[in-house]
C-alpha cells in the first residue's frame, strides 16, 4: 500500500475509537476519502463491530448519550449526501403528487430544510399545492403530464426501493453496513429484500435493506431469515409510532 503512514492502530483510534468519519479522517491525513475506505477494508476493520464496539478501552465507554449522537449525526450527514442525487423529478413527483406527501414531510424524510424541496419543486416545474383549492386526479393538468409514464405502485420499482431504504437509514438491517461504505467499498448500493421471498409481494412490510453479502445469505436457510427478518419489521414498525 501506498502510504506506509497509516497504519491499522491509527485507523481504528481514529475510526473506531475516536469515532471520527472517513471524510474527517481523510483529511486529517491529507488523502483521498476512498483512501481511508480502502484501508479499512484493506485492515479488515470490521465497520460493524467497531461501530458498536464497547468496553473499558473505547473513550466512549459509558457515554452512550456521545455515541449516540454521533450516530445520528452519521445518519443525518448521509442523508444529505444522498438528496442531490436521489431527488429527482420522478421521486418528487410520486412523493408530492402521487402519495400526496406533503413538503414538510418529504423535508423530514431526506433530511433536508423545506426550503429545499419547494427549490427542487420549482426547479421540475411540479405544480405547488395549495390547500383549500388543489385539484385532484385527472381535473389538475399536472396529474396528467406528471403520472402518464410513472410506475404503478404496486410495481418494485426504484422508487419504492429508495422509499425502503430512506426508512431504514440507509443501512443494512442485518450487519449494519451503511449505504455510503457500501458504495465505497463494493461499489453499489444497498439491496432491498423481499422477506417472503415472493418477488411480486412489494408491501412496505415485506421489503427491508440488506447488503447484498446478507441477501445472498437469507437465501440459505430461508425459514430462518423470513422470521428473523418479519421480527425486525415488526420493531421497525414499533419504533415508528
Ligand atoms: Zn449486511
Amino acid at each position: 500500500m501506498k502510504h506506509p503512514n497509516i497504519t491499522k492502530e491509527l485507523l481504528e483510534k481514529l475510526y473506531s475509537t475516536d469515532l471520527l468519519s472517513g471524510r474527517n479522517i481523510a483529511k486529517q491525513l491529507n488523502v483521498n476519502f476512498k483512501t481511508v475506505y480502502r484501508y479499512l477494508k484493506f485492515y479488515k476493520i470490521s465497520i460493524k463491530y467497531n461501530r458498536n464496539m464497547q468496553g473499558k478501552n473505547n473513550p466512549f465507554f459509558g457515554k452512550n448519550h456521545s455515541r449516540q449522537v454521533i450516530k445520528e449525526s452519521r445518519e443525518r450527514n448521509i442523508g444529505k449526501m444522498y438528496y442531490t442525487e436521489t431527488l429527482t423529478k420522478d421521486v418528487l413527483i410520486d412523493l408530492y403528487e402521487k402519495q400526496e406527501i406533503k413538503a414538510e414531510n418529504i423535508a423530514k424524510q431526506f433530511n433536508v430544510d423545506i426550503k429545499t424541496i419547494w427549490r427542487y419543486l420549482r426547479k421540475y416545474n411540479i405544480h405547488v399545492k395549495r390547500t383549500g383549492n388543489y385539484f385532484k386526479g385527472d381535473k389538475n393538468p399536472a396529474w396528467i403530464d406528471g403520472r402518464s409514464y410513472l410506475p404503478y405502485s404496486s410495481e418494485f420499482s426504484d422508487i419504492l426501493k429508495l422509499k425502503i431504504r430512506t426508512r431504514d437509514n440507509f443501512e443494512c438491517q442485518n450487519c449494519g453496513i451503511t449505504e455510503e461504505e457500501n458504495l465505497i467499498i463494493k461499489g453499489r448500493n444497498l439491496d432491498v429484500h423481499h422477506i417472503d421471498y415472493i418477488k411480486e409481494h412489494c408491501d412496505e412490510h415485506n421489503l427491508i435493506t440488506l447488503c447484498r453479502q446478507c441477501n445472498i445469505r437469507a437465501n440459505l436457510d430461508r425459514d430462518y431469515w423470513q422470521q428473523f427478518y418479519k421480527d425486525k419489521i415488526a420493531s421497525i414498525y414499533i419504533n415508528c409510532k
